[in-house]
């Protein structure tokens, strides 16, 4: 029979081996969290999550193999990562994998709240982890730093706007640059100034995902098919970023008459932007 702190030990140095440090086990199950930060990127427009390779394909290749690991000592385990009806970020905080922020993201002890989430549910014998407390104290910076107040009402945040298809003129003024997502109430968090490096090389920044808002309001199909399509911020398709980054590169005064739409969807924010 397999005592419960062994089980734990097993899986804490398996997830160490692959280079994975931030785990916590619930009843039922393993939350994981991946960082993904190498704190190499400029600020271009494209949330830091979105600069790496697809999370949902890499985070799974690490889940399935801590899950064959698991299945080998006849056991059950199924692998989940974003879409899925469970509470992530609850089951991570109830298990010490870090605390839910003022900002609503999950914050880490080592890497801050730069981390991507999934869980392991399992009928293994597991030793529970407890809870870390909630650090945000006094702190308020997330709130006084958010441009759109979206911190109480998460229907304003703006990276939730860059992904919608249709927005209004005033969701178009409001998104201060944003191509796809949004970072500043993680920038401002203290817990992230010192939050260490992802260890995990398959999240390293694309140099792609790096370039100036003009390269990508100006790309193609051949482009988005080779570059985007394989990051983070693919699955919303490529006219939501041309949009946005129009949207950004009007916002800082570029001149975007030279731009001719590739559809209606795209000549239409063309023709809002330029007051026609
Ligand atoms: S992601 Fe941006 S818009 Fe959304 S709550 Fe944070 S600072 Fe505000
Ligand atoms: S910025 Fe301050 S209040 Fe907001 S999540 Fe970070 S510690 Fe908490």
């Amino acid at each position: 029979m397999w005592g419960t702190f062994l089980v734990n030990s097993r899986i804490i140095e398996l997830c160490s081996d692959l280079g994975i440090d931030t785990i916590g086990f619930f009843e039922g199950g393993i939350s994981i969290a991946f960082a993904y930060n190498f704190f190499d990127t400029t600020d271009n427009g494209f949330s830091t999550y979105t600069k790496r390779a697809d999370y949902h394909y890499i985070v799974r290749i690490y889940l399935d193999k801590i899950c064959s690991y698991i299945q080998s000592l006849g056991f059950m385990a199924e692998a989940f990562v974003d879409s899925n009806p469970l509470p992530e970020r609850y089951l991570a905080s109830k298990c010490g994998v870090g605390f839910i922020g003022k900002n609503g993201m999950l914050i880490t002890k080592k890497y801050g709240s730069y981390v991507f989430l999934s869980e392991i549910l399992t009928n293994m014998p597991l030793k529970l982890t407890m809870p870390n407390k909630n650090s945000c104290g006094n702190c308020n910076l997330c709130i006084q730093a958010c441009p759109v107040n979206a911190i109480y009402d998460k229907t304003k945040c703006l990276s939730l706007i860059t992904q919608k298809k249709h927005i209004n003129i005033e969701e178009v003024n409001s998104l201060c640059g944003n191509i796809f997502g949004c970072d500043i109430c993680q920038i401002v968090c203290p817990h992230n100034k010192n939050a260490m490096p992802s260890q995990i090389d398959e999240f390293k920044t694309l140099s792609f995902m790096e370039q100036d808002a003009f390269i990508y309001a100006s790309m193609d199909n051949s482009f988005f098919k080779e570059y985007i399509k394989k990051t983070s911020c693919g699955f919303k398709g490529k006219n939501i970023i041309i949009r946005n980054a129009l949207i950004a590169l009007s916002k800082r005064g570029d001149e975007i008459r030279q731009f001719k739409g590739n559809s209606e969807y795209i000549n239409f924010y063309i023709k809002l932007l330029r007051g026609d």
